[in-house]
């Protein structure tokens, strides 16, 4: 049986997959099944923040796994601790809570608003304004969370308490606010999922004030926008605001599976013993892994991220068949003339692995990515979008 015949007989059907099995990799080149190679500008969505097999990482990872793999939580494990320490010194966070995924970690922050609101103000403000368009994860809550209706639909009844305003549009959050009795508002910096919508300043330092005011709490999701993604470590230092709550995964792990809540000052003390947990939260081999990761998002690294952004938008701009570019840093988002469906799948038969979002490619490549590799990748998807702009127009 060939894998493809494996996963068409064994593997649940929930993803489209594109025709290509990848055996191995080194940086930002991926090998597949027949030896042809591939430049990543994926990374696993967001995930293999310094590529493949990156052996800094994998040697923090393993040398972690020889001695200590895995404790549960009933015992106190050094990388985990260490970890919770980086993310609170490089945000000005107070306290860290570890799970899985994005989904866990917004499930956590969703548990701590409510209980938050409930302490404050009265078990009825439990409401959580989120955006159309937004994307926070699959389970029963996150996807309430989560403003589209295409994921809701056959999942009925979902979790309540969630209501969705426009995005860049504060008036709208306004209203639901004097509408309902809330507990926060949770938003992503950029949509991402959601077609790599970014947030206005004045729209993001607009809502803040009025979690301010209100004593709403302030989530923002940077399970794909944080670990550097955007030039920043987290996308929400390039506005003005302190959230009261941070969510991240995707790239924190660098390959392996980590979610992560950063809780600020009025949110540090709400979830005690027994409130929440998870087994593998906090994992040793996981943490040491996040931490090389950490430590190597240095002021410099996130310069040349962004610089790297910026030389990927110029040699777009011109090309023909590219009516709009979006995003920040390595997180962008190509509008094309051409089908994006069409222009993914033909840039993958000619050697790079792009991504999309809605109707968008969007890229998210590896943040160490060489300047040779994105050039290079940049050029055969120039040629894609141009010629699938011409044989559509
Ligand atoms: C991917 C993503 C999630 C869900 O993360 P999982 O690890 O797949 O559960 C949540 N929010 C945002 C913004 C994401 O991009």
């Amino acid at each position: 049986m060939t894998t493809k015949e494996c996963f068409s007989q064994y593997v649940a059907n929930t993803y489209a997959r594109f025709p290509v099995e990848l055996v191995s990799g080194k940086g930002e080149l991926l090998r597949d099944a027949d030896g042809r190679d591939y430049i990543d500008m994926g990374a696993g969505i967001a995930v293999n923040t310094f590529g493949m097999a990156d052996k800094e990482w994998a040697d923090a990872v393993s040398a972690q796994l020889h001695a200590l793999q895995h404790t549960s939580n009933l015992y106190y494990n050094e990388p985990c601790g260490r970890l919770a320490e980086a993310l609170c010194t490089r945000t000005g966070m107070k306290k860290v809570f570890f799970s899985n995924s994005g989904a866990e970690a917004n499930e956590c922050a969703i548990k701590t608003a409510r209980k938050y609101a409930a302490k404050t103000k009265g078990g009825d403000y439990y409401t959580i304004i989120t955006l159309k368009n937004s994307f926070h994860g699959r389970t029963l809550a996150t996807l309430a969370a989560t403003g589209q209706d295409t994921f809701h639909h056959d999942f009925l009844p979902l979790t309540q308490g969630f209501v969705y305003a426009e995005a860049n549009d504060l008036s709208s959050v306004v209203s639901l606010a004097r509408q309902h009795k809330c507990a926060a508002v949770m938003i992503e910096m950029i949509q991402g999922e959601g077609g790599v919508n970014v947030l206005t300043p004045e729209f993001v330092e607009g809502v803040a004030r009025l979690c301010e005011e209100e004593d709403l709490l302030l989530i923002v999701d940077e399970v794909q926008t944080g670990n550097g993604r955007t030039g920043k470590l987290y996308a929400y230092m390039h506005y003005d605001i302190t959230p009261d709550l941070v969510t991240t995964a995707k790239g924190l792990g660098g390959g392996l599976p980590i979610g992560a809540v950063l809780f600020g000052e009025k949110t540090k003390d709400t979830l005690k013993p027994g409130d929440h947990g998870s087994t593998f939260g906090g994992n040793p081999a996981v943490c040491a892994g996040a931490l090389n990761i950490l430590s190597r998002l240095t002021p410099d690294f996130l310069d040349e991220v962004e610089k790297k952004g910026e030389a990927v938008r110029k040699a777009l701009q011109g090309v023909k068949g590219v009516r709009s570019i979006t995003g920040m840093g390595l997180m962008l988002g190509i509008e094309t003339d051409g089908d994006a469906g069409e222009i993914v799948s033909l840039a993958i038969e000619r050697g790079i692995l792009p991504l999309k979002a809605k109707n968008k490619i969007r890229l998210l490549p590896p943040l160490n990515i060489s300047w040779e590799n994105l050039n290079k990748a940049i050029s055969i998807l120039s040629a894609v979008i141009e010629e699938k702009s011409s044989c559509n127009g």
